[in-house]
């Protein structure tokens, strides 16, 4: 489903992405770890196009986002991402932010919007909370909203980047198990995270990344439980 080959970005003199290739097939999860600065943002960002890659490929469900010509916003429309932060509008109830992107972008009408809404916001354990203000809801409960939005958008690939860094210890599993959830249901992701326990359990393969290239990649009980290169070692030292 996602094909990226040589793929670079500098910003500046800054090379941050040094050649990365990566593929992703259709129901695959791929968790990315690394330490602060390798470029694991940066990746995902060129994956949706937030960042314009200065070299390289990416090609998500046969469409070349890197080409010039591509509509990037219909490329957009079938990958979902989650943030740290979990970006809801907070102006708006939980019913609205479900249902705003669904009319404007995929011209639904009210009635198919709203259906869809609810049926995420139940997938993500959250049907009661439909008329809330996020400002109402826990951190937990805001980011399975986020979740809940982007689901409504039927992509065919979830991009999260830690999406459980800010919220409170105690909310971190609630999300953990809604993306656990959409894993088992066949959701393509792929999941920047330093929750190493839920890497272990949930992805089929990992990548650790080190100053912009990916040094190792595998099955996360090879690269997390017995990883061959010291980099990945002295890492996961610190974050274990
Ligand atoms: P963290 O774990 O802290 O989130 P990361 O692996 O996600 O780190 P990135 O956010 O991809 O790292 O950043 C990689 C490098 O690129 C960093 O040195 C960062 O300062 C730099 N960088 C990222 N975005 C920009 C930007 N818009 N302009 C300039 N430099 C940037
Ligand atoms: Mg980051």
């Amino acid at each position: 489903l996602v094909e990226i080959s040589g793929l670079r970005k500098a910003f500046g003199p800054l090379q941050v992405l040094r050649g990365i290739d990566l593929t992703v097939s259709r129901g695959e999860v791929v968790c990315v770890i690394g330490p602060s600065g390798s470029g694991k943002s940066t990746l995902l960002r060129c994956v949706n196009l937030l960042e314009e890659p200065t070299g390289g490929r990416v090609v998500v469900d046969g469409v070349e986002l890197t080409d010039p010509d591509v509509d990037i916003d219909a490329a957009r429309r079938r990958i979902g991402m989650v943030f740290q932060q979990f970006n809801l509008f907070s102006h708006l109830s939980v019913l609205d932010n479900l249902t705003i992107a669904q009319r404007k972008v995929l011209r639904r009408g009210r009635a198919e919007a709203e259906r869809v809404a609810r049926e995420n916001l139940a997938r993500v354990g959250l049907a009661e909370k439909i008329d809330a203000m996020p400002g109402q809801l826990s951190g937990g409960q805001q980011q399975r909203v986020a979740i809940a939005r982007s689901l409504s958008m039927a992509p065919e690939l979830m991009l999260f980047d830690e999406p459980t860094s800010a919220l409170d210890p105690e909310l971190v599993g609630d999300v953990l198990g809604v993306m656990r959830q959409l894993a088992d249901e066949g959701m393509t992701m792929m999941v920047v995270t330093h929750e190493m326990q839920f890497a272990r359990e949930v992805a089929d393969r990992v990548l650790f990344m080190d100053g912009g290239v990916v040094v190792e990649e595998g099955p996360a009980d090879e690269v997390i439980g017995e990883p061959r290169h010291e980099r990945t070692r002295t890492f996961l030292s610190r974050v274990l």
